[in-house]
């Protein structure tokens, strides 16, 4: 199967934690079933999938890269059972701090437009491509609009351009970009969705990291912030 984009499986888990606000009794029966509470599965935005495409219902928790954006989602069928949504990438589960879950510093500041006498420095070229202001010299990212190659990602759904990353030294977000929640104790590193929510009630911020042969994100690079 076709592996799905990240707007696809986004949309997706819109619409299964939507399901999830139509009929919120479901909150409660889940609560029951994992021994957690209903504040735990809100925090993890746990979705419901009526009929897969076996037939079966499933809960679906988001897995996310390191900046909370949802890659995957996975499925749990009543039976405990758990499978991955087909096309989805696997990533980590951890409650997002949606407040926060804003662009990095980067994004927040006022881009340049290259010219002439200050060309992109990626493509060379001098329209379109964009640095932060008063940084053409030094600057920790710049956004070229020609090349999507060595690029960190696009800069954003609705902005042409991709994300170059210079120095990631300096790109790092501080704790108050930080998608996870802020927590006076050490984030906790757990397996699967239901462990988060454990650790949620019990005061934690956990990052669940299913095991598999090869992740993507790592908790290390989602815990670089921490
Ligand atoms: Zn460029």
């Amino acid at each position: 199967m076709a592996k799905m984009s990240k707007k696809d499986v986004s949309e997706l888990h819109e619409v299964f934690t939507h399901n999830m606000t139509m009929f919120p009794a479901l909150f409660g029966k889940l609560a029951d079933q994992l021994g957690v509470s209903v504040a735990s599965l809100h925090a993890v935005d746990v979705g419901i999938y009526p009929v897969d495409e076996l037939g079966n219902c499933a809960w679906t928790f988001p897995e996310r890269d390191d900046e909370g954006n949802v890659i995957g989602l996975s499925k749990r069928l009543m039976d405990g059972a758990k499978y991955m949504v087909k096309g989805s990438e696997r990533g980590l589960t951890y409650a997002v701090n949606h407040e926060q879950q804003q662009s990095a510093p980067y994004e927040k500041r006022e881009w340049a437009r290259v010219s002439v006498d200050k060309p992109c420095r990626i493509c060379s070229k001098s329209d379109g491509c964009m640095y932060p202001e008063g940084e053409y010299d030094n600057p920790n990212a710049v956004v070229c609009v020609h090349v999507s190659e060595g690029s960190d990602r696009p800069l954003s759904d609705n902005a042409p351009g991709y994300l170059h990353i210079i120095d990631k030294q300096r790109a790092p977000r501080t704790g108050t970009n930080s998608p996870l929640l802020p927590s006076p104790h050490p984030v906790l590193i757990v397996e699967g969705a239901s462990d988060v929510c454990t650790a949620f009630d019990l005061g934690f911020v956990a990052v669940g990291q299913a095991y598999g042969p090869r992740w993507r994100y790592s908790v290390d690079r989602a815990l670089w912030w921490a």
